[in-house]
């Protein structure tokens, strides 16, 4: 028998897909809108029911502190399960690399996307991207469920600093990172069809469509109320980008429009992203999103799959009940409420981004690529990044007596607070775990370490995470960082109506900026409030957002080897009353504006 056109890599993509989908069963179709955990997917599972993708639910990997070399091993082990299915269709593996490839140990960690919107570079953004799909497929893994362009209209949101911006246009510009992950199409590529270069890009998945970061008070998987105007002048409009650009999958959003759940939404996710908007990759759901649709669970279960389907989700995050889910999604198509046609649509763009992909061509990791995961080249990028995401807001009590830099050769420096030393706390959420947490989880360099690199022979430094007064009293400092901030976070776990600085930091702030000149270095995913009196008594503040993996960012900047470059990509608010708060609205009254960002030489650098 001659080799079937789907298998021929010079036939044109539209054409291999309808000749695969002629050739396959309609459980064969289905497994292919399935993607499951892996801690399901047996072999046999993928194989017998041609599951069609299959993912890392909250990061988790073959074991903890897995490498790169490990994931590898995983995910091919899979694919060749995939392969071996009657039709050989390869399995798509997706993560969330939503700041590098935050899964895996030793990988290089970016700064958190609020931190790339302080940079305002979409030039650095874009690199970041090549390098994020380059240590994602250096782990087999051919999926990133990045980036998330979500608009956040409130800080009080958990997920904000996946967000770019409060500022659409900002956002905007930051979606050069799909072209990063995925490649860049040629001028000739036809519009809006989906885009993956070649075997160091991925996959990419703009998310949360639409309207995540404008719920009412902040609340994920909250309610976002405003007419389709507003909805589509300020979250919409970064998925034009997206599309644009070739992007692959676009992810349903957990929240609501006007009270209607995204993943029911026919007239959004059908007639406004696949037919207004042109978009000819997949939706995807979010995870167990099914389950979260407004009709309870247990038998009413096949309502929610009958209702997403339809409205237009093409392949579902099951992630664990996939029997379940393809019992009633059969049963649905076989009764005709779910029509063929809605089957036959959503497995061609499915098979569209696998063709795209290269997958059928080349479906397991290339190990070549395990030697650039947290190399030297790729730290850099990030240590750059890190350094123009700092938003310099105070320097000095008096501006015209600039405090920074400080002073590499100082006798004696005091360092407190827990996040001086917690490449943790500095890396956030999505980070080795689903939420994060403290210690070395990876390589890097935390504040403190790259303090000790930065300092002369003769400088004594010390650290002390909450001095007590007698210390700050008995020694003699020349001057103190505090390093203070949020502790780890992801999605609701973050929801927080006071964004107050956690671990008494207020308190640890006063106690030594009464006695030493103080810089206040904050690590944290949003601004937090600021009480006036502290603010008064420290010599200088630094917003540092989530930094990642390389601490020596911050010291390149606050010791004086680079100016300050980074803009606030956010408002920053003085109460949480004020909130929402955005500029060009009438009462907009912010203790800093958004835009702006000191330098250490000039005196007001605003936008
Ligand atoms: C999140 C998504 C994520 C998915 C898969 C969900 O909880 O909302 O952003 O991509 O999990 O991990």
């Amino acid at each position: 028998m001659s080799n079937p056109i789907y298998k021929d890599p010079a036939a044109p993509t539209e054409t291999r897909i309808k000749d695969l989908i002629s050739r396959m069963t309609l459980d064969e179709k289905l497994g292919q809108m399935t993607q499951i955990e892996r801690s399901v997917a047996t072999s046999s599972v993928v194989k017998e029911l041609c599951i069609g993708s299959i993912l890392s639910c909250g990061g988790s990997g073959p074991f903890e502190n897995a490498t790169s070399a490990d994931w590898a091993d995983m995910v091919d082990l899979f694919q060749k399960s995939a392969l071996e299915s009657r039709l050989g269709i390869p399995v798509l593996y997706g993560i969330d690399g939503v700041h590098g490839n935050n899964n895996v140990f030793g990988a290089t960690i970016f700064p958190h996307n609020v931190g790339l919107g302080a940079t305002r570079d979409h030039d650095l953004v874009r690199t970041i991207g090549e390098v994020t799909a380059i240590e994602v497929r250096a782990s087999g893994i051919h999926y990133d469920f990045a980036p998330c362009v979500a608009v956040c209209k409130d800080p009080r949101w958990g997920r904000c600093y996946e967000s770019f911006s409060e500022d659409t246009d900002l956002v905007r510009k930051m979606t050069s990172i799909v072209k990063g992950l995925q490649g860049d199409p040629p001028e000739e590529y036809p519009k809006n069809y989906p885009f993956v270069a070649g075997r160091t890009n991925v996959v990419a998945c703009a998310k949360h469509f639409v309207g995540d970061g404008g719920t009412e008070n902040g609340v994920n998987e909250g309610n976002t109320v405003s007419s389709y105007e507003d909805l589509e002048r300020i979250h919409m409009a970064p998925y034009f980008d997206c599309i644009s650009q070739g992007v692959c999958t676009v992810m349903a959003s957990y929240s609501s429009w006007n009270g209607t759940k995204l993943h029911e939404s026919h007239y959004l996710l059908t007639q406004v992203l696949k037919e207004k908007l042109g978009f000819k990759g997949f939706v995807i759901s979010d995870s167990e999103a099914l389950d979260r649709l407004s009709h309870p669970y247990g038998s009413n279960y096949r309502k929610c799959v009958l209702s997403a389907i339809n409205s237009g989700v093409d392949m579902v995050m099951v992630p664990l009940r996939y029997e379940l889910y393809l019992e009633d999604l059969t049963h649905l198509v076989e009764t005709g409420e779910i029509p063929m046609s809605r089957i036959d649509d959503a497995v061609e763009r499915i098979l569209r981004v696998k063709f795209v992909a290269g997958l059928f061509e080349h479906p397991l990791s290339d190990k070549s690529l395990i030697d650039f995961v947290g190399c030297k080249l790729h730290r850099d990028i990030a240590r750059e990044a890190v350094r123009k995401s700092l938003v310099l807001l105070k320097n000095g009590k008096d501006p015209k007596k600039p405090f920074l830099p400080l002073d590499k050769c100082a006798k004696r420096i005091l360092l407190a607070g827990a996040h001086a030393d917690d490449l943790g706390y500095q890396c956030g959420g999505w980070t080795a775990t689903w939420e994060g947490k403290s210690g070395r989880i990876t390589k890097g360099t935390t504040i403190l370490d790259a303090i000790k690199e930065t300092v002369g022979d003769k400088t004594e430094v010390i650290y002390d995470q909450n001095p007590s007064s007698e210390t700050l009293a008995n020694q003699d400092f020349s001057f103190a960082i505090v390093v203070i901030g949020e502790t780890p976070y992801v999605e609701t776990m973050g929801d927080n109506s006071e964004l107050t600085i956690p671990l008494n930091g207020n308190e640890l702030i006063s106690s030594i900026a009464s006695r030493i000149p103080t810089l206040v270095v904050l690590i944290s995913g949003r601004p937090l409030v600021l009480e006036p009196d502290v603010f008064e008594k420290i010599d200088a503040f630094v917003a540092a957002w989530l930094p990642g993996s390389e601490g020596g960012g911050i010291t390149d900047v606050i010791f004086g080897d680079y100016e300050f470059e980074g803009r606030l990509p956010v408002t920053w608010f003085k109460r949480v009353k004020q909130l929402p708060m955005s500029a060009g609205e009438k009462n907009y009254d912010p203790l800093f504006p958004i835009g702006f960002g000191l330098k250490m030489k000039l005196v007001h650098n605003m936008s």
